[in-house]
């Protein structure tokens, strides 16, 4: 057993001198089933006065193998670090790669010009929550629970009387309940709807407005209004035009259109031929409305409106699909 031990520390320093891997040489003699380590195992079968003896053997071949790896891995390891340091030099004033710049989503863009138009008319801005109460989005707003609009397959309903707003009204609501008159500001957000086509997507902006002081606000104030906000944002030359409609939360209520900005009133694809786009609703705030947001139907009177954000970026940019703005393609955005 002696011979035996003293062949394999031999043999090891060998490999050792011929540039073995240290880790591969600890794994062969000194690993669990190494050959140094079954030697150990055999200990057990030698008479008992030899046992010390090679015990302390064992014990030293192995302690002077386990320093001989260990500084095999060292040697190992600083002529790696010489050979780096010798090699080509890392550069490292080398210009790095760059960001894209990114920019505002039309979207986006819109919205802002939209409220930085009303704003220098003098109005401000509120909001409120996007999951809203029943009460809020319908009824206070004059839309009895047996109103269409109200359909389970217009809306989104989270539960019980919960829903994402259809939308932002219930701002205008919420803001009466907060303050008393006089009332100027415009509700920018966004608002669900079960809808998806060229025109339609599921979730979309809208920006409301509402003005209410106590005494007489006239229709002609909302027109006066409207028509700033309309040359504001398309452009001094556009013309307005006002067409009787209903909404259940205003009376008497009117579409606004403004003359075609591809063709300038003239006729085109764009605008049907027609000369005209529809760009926003509107109309005197209903009674019913004042009075559920606690306000005295009778001394206030007050207009508001409303207008579809991507529906104006679509005719402000020319874009025929609704839904490429929330697509992502950095190939479209880039246009804007
Ligand atoms: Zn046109």
């Amino acid at each position: 057993m002696e011979e035996k031990l003293r062949a394999l520390s031999a043999a090891a320093k060998k490999s050792l001198e011929n540039g073995a891997n240290p880790e591969e040489l600890k794994v062969k003699y000194l690993g669990k089933k190494g050959e140094l380590t079954a030697v150990l195992a055999d200990m057990g079968k030698l008479p008992p006065d030899q046992r010390k003896a090679v015990g302390a053997l064992v014990n030293s071949v192995k302690a002077e193998l386990e320093a001989l790896l260990v500084e095999a891995a060292k040697n190992a390891e600083d002529a790696k670090l010489e050979a780096e340091l010798k090699g080509p030099k890392l550069d490292v004033t080398l210009p790095g790669r760059s960001i894209r710049p990114g920019r505002r989503h039309p979207v986006a863009q819109t919205l802002e010009d939209i409220v930085a138009a009303f704003g220098k008319l003098g109005f401000e801005v509120a909001q409120g929550p996007e999951i809203e109460l029943d009460w809020y989005n319908f009824e206070a707003l004059n839309v009895p629970a047996d109103h269409p609009a109200r359909d389970m397959q217009d809306t989104f309903y989270v539960g019980g009387n919960v829903l994402l707003r259809t939308h932002t009204s219930p701002v205008q609501v919420r803001l009466m309940q907060k303050q008393p008159p006089p009332i100027r500001h415009v509700m920018p957000g966004r608002v669900y709807r079960k809808d998806s086509d060229l025109t339609h997507t599921p979730m979309f902006h809208q920006v409301e407005g509402l003005y209410v002081e106590k005494g007489t606000v006239s229709f002609a104030e909302l027109k006066g209004t409207l028509d700033a906000f309309a040359k504001a944002f398309f452009g001094s030359s556009v013309k307005t035009r006002f067409r009787p409609s209903f909404f259940p939360f205003t009376e008497p209520s009117a579409e606004v259109d403004v003359s075609c900005t591809m063709c300038g009133g003239a006729g085109c694809r764009v605008c049907k031929q027609t000369g005209w786009l529809e760009v926003l609703g509107s109309g005197m705030v209903h009674p019913n409305v004042f009075t559920h947001a606690g306000y005295d139907a009778g001394t206030v009177t007050g207009f508001a409106f409303g207008m579809g954000v991507e529906r104006l970026a679509m005719l402000r940019f020319g874009v025929g699909d609704l839904r490429s703005f929330f697509e992502n393609d950095y190939r479209f955005l880039e246009q804007f």
